[in-house]
This record gives C-alpha cells, structure tokens and sequence, in this order.
C-alpha cells in the first residue's frame, strides 16, 4: 500500500521520488511505504492551509464543535480498524490499541468539541471602562507527533487546534504513518472544507524541519524526543512562534511502606511496561522503601515474569515488540550500560517465540538492581521495557532522588497516607504527580512537563489557549 500525503482536500502524490517503508515491528515485515515529502509538498500544503484559514477561522465556535463530533462519528465507525492498524503499526498489543488509542482518539474529538461549545470570553469591568476579551485563531498550525501513541497524540492536537478556528498541517511520525491516513481519509468523508487539515508524510529533517521553519507558519505544537524538542525550538524562534513542546521524561515511582502492596504492584508494573515502556509518562525508576523492599521485590518480579509477550494480535498479549530495530538496539545498549554501572539484570532477556516473528524487535521486560541513582541507566531516558529499583528509607530522600534528572514529566506516590502521598507529591519537580494511581487522566486537567520534559501545557483550556490568541478591547465608558 502506497500512502500519499492530504492537501487541500485531495489525496495527492508527493512531489520526489523518495518513500520509507512502513515495516511491522513484531514481524519487521514491509506492509506499506509513506512518501518522503519534499519541501514543495511542504509549501502546498501550507498554502492550502492559509487559504482555507479566513474562512474557517470565521465560523462560529457551535459549526467548528459539529465537525469535531463528525470527524468523532467517522472514527467511532471505524473504531475497530483503529486498534488493528496502531496494533500492527507500532507492535503494541491489540487489546492496548483497543482501549487506550481508539478510545481516545474518538474521546478527544468529542471532549474538544464540548470543550468548544462551553468556551467563552470574559468580561473585566473597571469603574469607567470595559475590558472584553476574545479568543482569536493563531492561523496556521505545524503539528508533529512521534510513534508511541500515533492517532491518540494526532487527534489530541489536531481536535483544539481546528476547533479554535486554525488551520492545520499534519507531520506524524514515518514510523507509524498508517492512522494518520485513516484520520485524513474520515475527514475527507465527512466533507470538512478543504485545506482546514492538511497532512505531509516524511521524515523530520525533510518535511518536519521545512515544516517548522517556513515563514507562513503560525504555531507549532510538537511531541517528541527532548533533543529533536530543542532543534525544533531553534527553527521556530527566529519568528517567535507560538511553541508549545511535550518532550521526553524519567519518571519516578515512589513506593512507601504503608501502601497496599497488592494494587501498588499491579500499579507500578502497569506504570513501568505499559506500551512496552514506550510512553513518556511510564515510571522507569522504581523507589521503595526499606521496610518493604524484600517483599516488593519478590512480588514484583514475579507479577513481572507472569506478562506475555507476544504476537501483539492475540487478545492475550500483555507486551508486543519495540518499535523498531534501531530502537531494540538503543534499549538493549542501555542494559549492557547498566551492567558497565554496576547493575545487575534480575529478570530480562529475551523472549521465546514463534518463527514467524523472528525478525521482530523483541525484548522481554527488565528490571535491575543495583544501580547508583545518579549513573546514566537511572537518569537518561531509555524508552523501553527496561526499569531499574532503587532502596531508600526517608520520605525526603525519595524526593531528593525523584529530583535528581534533567526531566520534569510526571511521577507516582503509591502510600496508604493521602495527606503523605500528597505532600510527596507537591515536592517532585513535574508537571504531574499521580497518587495510588498512573495515567488516571481528566482530560481539563493540565497535561505537560518542566525542566527538559517540555514547555507549555495540554488539556482542556490549556490546549485552548494555546490554539488562540486572547485579545482584549477596552472600551471607555461614555
Ligand atoms: P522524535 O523526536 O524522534 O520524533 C518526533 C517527531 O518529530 C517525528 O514526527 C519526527 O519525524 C519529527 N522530527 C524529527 N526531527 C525533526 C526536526 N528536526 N524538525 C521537525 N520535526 C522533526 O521522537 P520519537 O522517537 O518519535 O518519540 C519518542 C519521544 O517522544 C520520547 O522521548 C518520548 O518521551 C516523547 N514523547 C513525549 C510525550 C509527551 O507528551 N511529553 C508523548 C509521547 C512521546
């Protein structure tokens, strides 16, 4: 299958003679092949972009919100054939792509849509005058997403950001190209107007950096690594866009003593390995207590090796292969690193599987020991099935160690002590902290990270505001 990039309303062959293969990575089988879009592509569709704007970002707010429960209808339909191509996609397995990426795929474009309809200006008034503030498109909108969570990350930008009135040109990952065309195909069905989204296949320093760095471009709003994060910040200051950048993370779960052991191991497990570890939220560096360190670790190794990894379309399967074989290599240098650093592997290897997903990228699931928590395994993001555990016995070192990166993403407290668990929770340096609980998510809550995690926020009124400009006219009373 031969995808071709979305402008201006027509599916349209792109403009080189360049394509990337999409390969299966629990398989590493070739399935489909994106363009590798040229600046010239880029160009076309950010001039359809521009040209639909006006137009678009002139409607009122209840028409945009109609679309955005249109294009949710014509995902709903197709809700099965989401989970399918994600699962077979990235390697994750079917019943994660079920659950987590067409639900909320589906979900954002209906919560943006309400969203949409609930907004408002605001009205400040002073004792001679009125101040009224009003929420303006930007204009045109980059937007680019990695490979971990493609249509959920998509949606999520492309849902706020035509729903406040921008237009929009779309750059997902090459790796997982194959939702983001089902994105364009429904909205094509659906007859949103023409050049209100647009979407360009390629890799980043072809499309995506053209993308970033193109004088008609308004807003980028990027998700990715935290080093492709800053190049892409680079690109866009010159023209002070607007900028908003969910990066990497290195997130830490606290363990205390007095938490329930039974639901804190489902929880912590879950919050280590979900998606193969492949999400920026997972928490990677697990830190308990003393007390409890013996037992935490014996049930947690075993509740570890009971997960099947494997084909990702049997229904069973709790982990499926890593991304790509480049990416398995990253991982595995990683462990190799952390036995250099002293630490030592207590569960990991690889799986036993069949011949047919011999060339897939395949990891089972590791946990070591053992590590200092300054060396590099403990602190760099490894973005894989990997976890390493560390002991300590005062709430206040937990803190101290949770502190110690260079990434400001997210966290978890697992204790029987709210009030404990909440003042833990107020001393980590992210932008979120979850207690009891992992990847637990309202969608109007803020959604974002500090340090190297990123810049701005997500969610509810945050993506909203990101998508516009709040303008305000001040009129003197007579
Ligand atoms: P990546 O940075 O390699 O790529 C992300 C996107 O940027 C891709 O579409 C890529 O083609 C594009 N890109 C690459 N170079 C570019 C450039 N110079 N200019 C413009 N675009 C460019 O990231 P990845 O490997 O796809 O994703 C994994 C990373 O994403 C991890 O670090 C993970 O933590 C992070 N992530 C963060 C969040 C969050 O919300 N904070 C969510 C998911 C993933």
């Amino acid at each position: 299958m031969d995808l071709m990039n979305y402008i201006g309303g027509k599916f349209e062959r792109h403009s080189g003679e360049k394509w990337l293969d999409v390969e299966e990575p629990s398989t590493g089988n070739v399935f489909a092949r994106a363009p590798l879009s040229t600046p010239a592509d880029v160009d076309s569709a950010i001039l359809a972009a521009r040209k639909a704007q006006p137009k678009w970002g002139g409607m009122d707010g209840e028409e945009r919100a109609r679309w955005l429960d249109r294009i949710a209808d014509g995902l709903e339909s197709r809700y099965e054939e989401i989970a399918s191509l994600e699962s077979k996609d990235t390697g994750k397995p079917i019943s994660l792509a079920r659950t987590v990426d067409a639900h909320r795929s589906v979900v954002n474009f209906r919560f943006f849509a309400d969203e949409i309809r609930r907004h408002e200006g605001e009205i400040f008034e002073m004792a001679d005058s009125t101040n009224f503030v009003s929420y303006r498109p930007v204009g045109v909108g980059a937007l680019i997403t990695p490979w971990n969570l493609p249509l959920y990350l998509l949606s999520w930008k492309v849902a706020p950001a035509i729903g406040m009135g921008n237009t929009v040109v779309c750059k997902p990952s090459e790796l997982t190209p194959m939702t983001a065309n089902l994105l364009m195909e429904v909205i094509h069905e659906v007859g949103l107007p023409e050049g209100v989204v647009n979407l360009v296949h390629g890799d980043g320093l072809g499309a995506g950096s053209s993308l970033v760095s193109h004088d008609d471009v308004d807003l980028v709003s990027f998700t990715g690594g935290t080093s492709t994060g800053s190049k892409v910040a680079e690109a866009a200051a010159p023209q002070f866009k607007k900028l908003s950048l969910e990066l990497g993370g290195k997130n830490s779960s606290i363990v205390l003593e007095d938490c329930d052991i039974e639901s804190t191991i489902k929880g912590v497990v879950r919050s280590g390995f979900m998606n193969q570890g492949q999400v920026c939220l997972c928490g990677s560096r697990i830190l308990v207590q003393d007390g409890i360190y013996d037992e935490f670790m014996e049930r947690f190794i075993e509740e570890v090796e009971s997960m099947t990894v494997g084909d990702p379309s049997d229904e069973g399967t709790d982990l499926g292969a890593l991304i790509s074989a480049e990416h398995l290599r990253k991982v595995e240098g990683y462990i190799e690193l952390a036995k250099e650093e002293g630490g030592t592997i207590v569960t990991g290897g690889y799986p036993c599987l069949p011949e047919r997903l011999s060339n897939g990228n395949w990891i089972a699931p590791t946990v070591i020991t053992g590590l200092s928590v300054d060396s590099r395994c403990s602190t760099e993001e490894i973005f894989g099935p990997v976890v390493s555990v560390h002991r300590f016995s005062k709430d206040s070192e937990a803190i101290g160690i949770a502190n110690n990166t260079r990434y400001g993403l997210a966290g978890s407290v697992w204790t029987g002590d709210l009030e404990r668990g909440r003042r833990i929770a107020d001393s980590i340096h992210t932008g979120m902290v979850w207690v009891n609980t992992w990847l637990h998510r309202d969608l109007r809550a803020p959604f974002g990270g500090v340090k190297d995690s990123g810049v701005g926020r997500e969610g509810g009124k945050w993506s909203l505001g990101f998508f516009s400009e709040a303008t305000n006219v001040c009129v003197k009373h007579d």
